[in-house]
């Protein structure tokens, strides 16, 4: 069978990363990003981070489903209180999607790649998402709360109705992994990457260094009319930038928009 986390290996585990202030394990829970939420309006400190087995509503952009098999999965959020703006927000889902890039290479010695705006990768396949929520006043953020899923011990690529191909970590590299050494990795490279943001160093070059759209024909799909076009680069606060074929540049914001490979269809 499956192992679950238990609380106390949480605490273990997470005694040497110094973000993490507080971690609650929930073997069931409805979406870890609701439970983060809610602590995050009751005052809850920056660092504290929830962990479940199983998501009863979990979640990607747009309220779509994120599908995982109890404790098959990494399903983990963790709250922020950074001095940004609201618009500066999508610097975290930069810093962490390139924390767990980071972990899976230093753990498991495997090299996964980005999509733009929110998905872990491995050439074109899907095997992990982000799912970043804040609350603002005018001046600057409340709270970030970044929900991070990543497909570890089970095979995904059965799962019909999924509008991608998909893959988890286990699949590639041909052996179970222990969910919690690479839970650890992941939140010690957060914790350094988040230590150097706040030095200024903006990781949007580094972001954009690893994400597989850049180079690729896209079709960007929103309340507007859909652009196709070249991804050429993203800018500082992470928009995609695509060419088309006048040679006009768009500027992207990730918000309610889906980007696929120019020549396929959502299902
Ligand atoms: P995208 O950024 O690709 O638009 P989201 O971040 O909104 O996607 O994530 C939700 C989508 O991810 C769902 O619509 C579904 O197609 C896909 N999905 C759901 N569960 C999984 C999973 N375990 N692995 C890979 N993809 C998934």
């Amino acid at each position: 069978m499956a192992q679950t986390f238990e609380q106390e290996t949480l605490q273990v585990l997470l005694r040497d990363v110094p973000f993490v202030t507080e971690a609650r394990y929930l073997p069931s829970t409805t979406s870890t990003n609701d439970v983060l939420k809610t602590l995050a309006a009751d005052g809850a400190p920056e660092g504290t981070l929830i962990v479940t087995d199983e998501q009863t509503a979990g979640r990607g952009r747009l309220d779509r489903k994120w599908i995982a098999p109890p404790a098959s999965s990494l399903l983990f959020s963790v709250l922020f209180r950074p001095v940004l703006a609201a618009q500066q927000a999508h610097v975290l889902t930069m810093l962490c999607s390139l924390g767990v890039r980071d972990a899976v290479r230093d753990t498991l010695g495997l090299n996964v790649g980005l999509k733009w705006p929110n998905d872990i990768v491995h050439r074109g396949h899907k095997l992990g998402g982000l799912l970043t929520e804040i609350d603002a006043d005018t001046e600057r953020l409340r709270w970030a709360i970044v929900g991070i899923g990543i497909n570890v011990n089970w095979d995904p690529s059965a799962v019909p109705g999924l509008a991608q191909p998909v893959t988890s970590l286990s699949n590639l590299v041909g052996a179970p992994i222990l969910r919690q050494d690479l839970l650890r990795s992941i939140l010690q490279a957060v914790s350094r990457r988040y230590d150097a943001l706040k030095t200024g160093l903006w990781p949007a070059r580094e972001w954009e260094g690893a994400l597989e759209t850049i180079g690729q024909r896209v079709v960007v799909e929103g309340p507007a009319t859909p652009i196709e076009g070249t991804a050429v680069g993203v800018a500082p606060d992470g928009a995609l930038l695509v060419r088309t074929a006048s040679g006009q540049v768009h500027r992207v914001v990730a918000g309610d928009v889906s980007v696929r490979p120019s020549g396929t269809h959502d299902a």
